[in-house]
């Protein structure tokens, strides 16, 4: 399984670890599955999306737009319409 696909099935069939920040606003947490201590931010401003992990910053593992797994799996979500509760 990739690994998005593990943050969107852990999120959606054990615990919710993805949240929106504030209402209307595309700034989401994303909680590690293997570190329970460690989070990500991610936020879409002007329809570029960014994240504060490592992957994201230094182009490892993420897709031809330079997208890590967590953007991913809160694109995937929001294209499935499951509604992302606030933190
Ligand atoms: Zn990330």
């Amino acid at each position: 399984m990739n690994r998005v696909a593990e943050i969107v099935e852990y999120h959606l069939t054990r615990e919710k670890i993805i949240y929106r920040i504030n209402e209307g606003e595309d700034l989401f947490i994303v909680r590690s599955i293997r570190s329970k201590n460690e989070s990500y931010m991610v936020i879409r401003e002007n329809d570029k999306w960014s994240c504060d992990c490592h992957s994201f910053k230094y182009h490892s593992g993420t897709n031809e737009l330079g997208q890590c797994k967590h953007i991913l799996s809160i694109i995937f979500l929001l294209q499935e319409g499951v509604e992302i509760l606030l933190a």
